[in-house]
């Protein structure tokens, strides 16, 4: 398969961004309160390169390996020093280390156990790591992330881990192709956020929405939506 182009790529940044303008007119969210992450999974540092020139900063993946290719390469090659990057994939045990490293954010958290080897593994020369807990929205236990309960406990004892800095909630739905079906998991995930912020934990993060079902994310409140397909085009293993 070929490569997206740089020309490719930028139209489909302007045409993403404009879909997020669009939603926060819409559905009445403040200007620019959704940030734009960049999926670039199974994509190469090229297509990175081409959105870093196109003025996106910030980048997800899902693959250690394939990630950490990307970020060593791309410095090499660009004097750009305003990437972020962001895990966002399952993280086994061995992995830690690597992520807490080489990542600025990770959204994949569901388990207290990677989050205290992120706290101890991350050094006190970086920035602590964000993070976002994973919740399972559609009770399926099929998709990973914790159920609703689970995520109020995990946020107490996170929250306490002194090199992490837990930003908020993440969540990947099951698909549908109704737009207020797909709000539906997403409400959840906002009321979710609600109810920990209760308990004096603070929050400013829904990672929630991707190339399908962005505008239904936006609805409800997200503030990262994960682009993957609109920007790079189908993926690419
Ligand atoms: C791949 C992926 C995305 C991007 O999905 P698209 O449908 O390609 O936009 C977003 N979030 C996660 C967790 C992913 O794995």
């Amino acid at each position: 398969m070929h490569h997206a182009s740089q020309n490719t790529i930028t139209q489909n940044i302007i045409d993403i961004q404009k879909r997020i303008t669009e939603a926060e007119i819409k559905y009445a969210r403040k200007a620019n309160s959704v940030r734009l992450l960049a999926v670039s999974k199974t994509h190469p540092a090229e297509e990175v390169l081409s959105a870093l020139q196109a003025g996106q900063h910030d980048f997800g993946e899902n693959y250690l390996q394939d990630a950490l290719e990307k970020i060593i390469a791309i410095p090499k090659l660009t004097h750009q020093p305003e990437i972020k990057w962001h895990f966002i994939g399952p993280i086994q045990s061995n992995k830690s280390l690597a992520i807490a490293q080489h990542f600025d954010w990770v959204h994949s958290i569901d388990r207290l156990k990677i989050a205290r080897r992120l706290s101890e593994q991350r050094v006190a020369e970086q920035a602590p790591l964000n993070i976002c807990i994973q919740v399972n929205t559609s009770g399926e236990s099929s998709k990973s992330g914790v159920m609703a309960e689970e995520a109020i406990v995990l946020a107490k004892e996170i929250s306490q881990l002194p090199r992490l800095k837990l930003r908020g909630l993440m969540t990947i739905p099951a698909n549908s192709d109704e737009v207020e079906q797909q709000r539906k998991p997403f409400r959840l995930l906002r009321q979710l956020k609600d109810e920990i912020t209760s308990h004096n934990i603070e929050l400013d993060t829904l990672s929630m929405g991707m190339s399908n079902d962005m505008e239904a994310a936006i609805a409800e409140g997200a503030t990262i939506v994960r682009i993957g397909t609109a920007i790079f085009g189908p993926r690419l293993k």
